[in-house]
């Protein structure tokens, strides 16, 4: 099946708004394995939006449009696709009362364009609007299907998760869907994955393996056409497996999570706490961990002791230890194991950890840029301290360096 998106909007077309209706159309139906040829933008113009209609009818056999169903003048999608097929409008007489509902409760003056949302083009299926007032269409004529959808992506998303592609989906029937799986790792790095797996990816077309980073992570995702969910099954299973006999030990999730959540996770299974004392990532490391819903329960806090002074006056690091010629310094892995030692009992957690190194862009402690030293104490054991050697900007060894512990501890 080929789609075409039509977002309207003259907004869109004046750069006011950005088309992340677009955007969000596209994955989606990616995923649903109808293909997007086109995506078009037209001002909020009958005549326009007539000759974007006609267009899209040569080269695609599912129209999508969001945008313009609304109850003010400049709102014309469903009037110009009636107007183009030759339909007249009808009211949704559901959606009417919940708009006069609205207007009698909040006892406002209902002027008549407002019964526009509740705008139904003839022969067409309602798709119920849960977060607004304008009822979505969708019809499918000579064999084109049309979907209209509204502009706000707050009542667009919903719309197209649930009635839109519930719709897409029926008329759909018969071809196959694209089904897929992902799988998450973490402490490889894209390219070495990629290796690792280069002869399954370029090897077949389905299922197709296809590797993407995202922040401090690798995604794969597996995705193959099937006519059913069994038969989708078997083969995304087979080629899990291949992956997973080279990879199996970087696997954190089968799921889209970050990293830092499924830590979270493993803690709130395991029953244990973390505290973190951080350096060079200033608090980034906590602002991951905190990032996770409900992560109070396993995260109890965390100390950015940036200078020597915070790290002898928070953590009582001997300045001994810090600052002198024959003293290890603050980069070094004796530090490191203190801060976790130190940040753990304060705390009282079951895990300290900590963060001690060099972002850059100059040197410190005349060691060099990208030297990251993690402390991991946890009770009643020995206390680790890992060395990594990270490159990249500042920004990115940062994020490396917080990435890089969290996999430590997920192991
Ligand atoms: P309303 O009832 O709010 O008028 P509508 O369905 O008529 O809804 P529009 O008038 O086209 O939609 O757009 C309403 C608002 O939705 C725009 O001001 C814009 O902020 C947002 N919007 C519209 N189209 C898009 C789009 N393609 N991508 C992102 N946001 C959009
Ligand atoms: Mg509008």
């Amino acid at each position: 099946m080929r789609a075409e998106i039509i977002a309207v909007g003259t907004e869109l077309l004046l750069g006011q708004t950005v088309n992340t209706n677009a955007t969000y159309l596209s994955q989606g139906l990616a995923e649903l394995g109808v293909d997007v040829y086109f995506q078009t933008v037209v001002g909020d113009n009958a005549s326009r939006i007539r000759q974007a209609i006609e267009l899209a009818r040569t080269r695609a056999d599912l129209i999508l449009f969001t945008g313009g169903l609304g109850p003010t003048m400049d709102d014309l999608t469903k009037d110009a696709l009636a107007d183009y097929l030759n339909r007249s409008i009808e009211i949704h007489q559901p959606s009417m009362d919940k708009i006069e509902a609205l207007f009698s409760s909040r006892g406002i003056h209902m002027v008549e364009s407002n019964r526009r949302q509740a705008h139904l083009i003839e022969g067409s299926d309602p798709l119920m609007n849960d977060a607004g007032l304008a009822v979505g269409n969708a019809l499918t004529v000579d064999g084109t299907s049309y979907v209209l959808l509204p502009g706000p992506p707050r009542e667009m998303k919903p719309m197209f998760d649930g009635p839109a592609k519930a719709w897409i989906r029926s008329v759909m029937g018969e071809e196959r869907k694209l089904f897929s799986r992902l799988l998450m790792f973490a402490g490889i790095g894209e390219s070495s994955l990629e290796q690792a797996i280069i002869d399954l990816i370029e090897g077949q077309s389905d299922p197709s393996i296809a590797p993407y980073a995202k922040e401090g992570e690798v995604a794969i995702r597996i995705s193959t056409k099937a006519l059913n969910e069994q038969e989708a099954e078997t083969r995304l299973k087979t080629a899990e497996d291949q992956i997973l006999a080279r990879v199996g030990t970087h696997l954190y999730a089968r799921e889209d999570i970050p990293l830092e959540e499924a830590v979270i996770r493993q803690l709130r299974a395991t029953g244990r706490s973390l505290a973190s004392a951080e350096s060079l990532t200033g608090g980034l490391f906590a602002q991951l961990v905190t990032q996770v819903p409900g992560s109070s329960g396993e995260f109890v806090g965390g100390v950015v002791t940036y200078t020597n002074l915070m790290k002898h006056k928070l953590l009582s690091i001997p300045m001994s230890q810090l600052e002198g010629t024959d003293a290890p310094g603050a980069i070094s892995e004796s530090t490191a194991a203190l801060m976790a030692e130190r940040v753990r009992e304060l705390a009282g957690s079951d895990f300290g950890v900590s963060l001690t190194g060099v972002a850059g862009p100059a040197e410190s402690e005349g060691k060099p840029v990208g030297l990251v030293y993690f402390g991991l104490s946890e009770r009643g054991k020995p206390t680790q301290v890992f060395t990594a050697h990270l490159s990249g900007s500042r920004g990115i060894i940062r994020l490396r360096a917080a990435k890089s512990l969290l996999y430590r501890l997920w192991q």
